[in-house]
């Protein structure tokens, strides 16, 4: 979706509302098996006194799968944008500065730079999951499964030093 802002521009401390749902066609995380809403983007950008400034909000529930522990559950998408259209580049390597060409800006190219660039890449089910046992398989976050840990042959023979001295 393509933003004009030519009226913006030169109407200092004016201020361009938009809301529109984002293609999940293009949003294709690992660990995100589904979105189970709309991908609804709402924001505004304003003139302040020839600045442009862009904030948005992108919402969705999201359907994931933790990296470690592999079980499903839901997850929200918020992610905050914030960026500044601009006529000139003056840094091309910017990500908070985007060209405004022809009089617009590429809302949906902002929203998915910007999921792009701040997307975890490793959904986790919590901070302290303790993922499954490389034995057995069990999910270890429902209880321990059993299985012995094997010593490291390493650590064994250090033990049997310090035993000797
Ligand atoms: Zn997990
Ligand atoms: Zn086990």
């Amino acid at each position: 979706m393509k933003l004009d802002l030519r009226e913006l521009i030169a109407d200092p401390g004016g201020k361009k509302s938009f809301a529109f749902t984002l293609s999940p066609a293009d949003l294709d995380f690992d660990g995100v098996l589904e979105y189970l809403t709309p991908i609804t983007v709402e924001g505004a950008v304003e003139n302040h006194a020839g600045l442009l400034e862009l904030r948005a909000g992108i919402r969705a529930d999201m359907l994931c799968q933790c990296a470690r522990c592999l079980k499903e559950f839901q997850k929200p998408l918020e992610q905050d944008v914030h960026v500044y259209p601009a006529q000139e580049l003056e840094d091309q390597d910017s990500v908070d500065y985007y060209l405004i060409e022809d009089g617009c800006v590429d809302l949906e190219e902002i929203m998915r730079d910007a999921l792009i660039f701040s997307f975890e890449p490793r959904i986790l089910c919590g901070d302290d999951c303790k993922g499954l046992c490389p034995k057995c398989g069990k999910n270890l976050n429902e209880g321990p499964c059993g299985c012995v840990e094997d010593l490291d042959p390493r650590l064994l023979a250090l033990g049997q030093l310090l035993e000797k001295e």
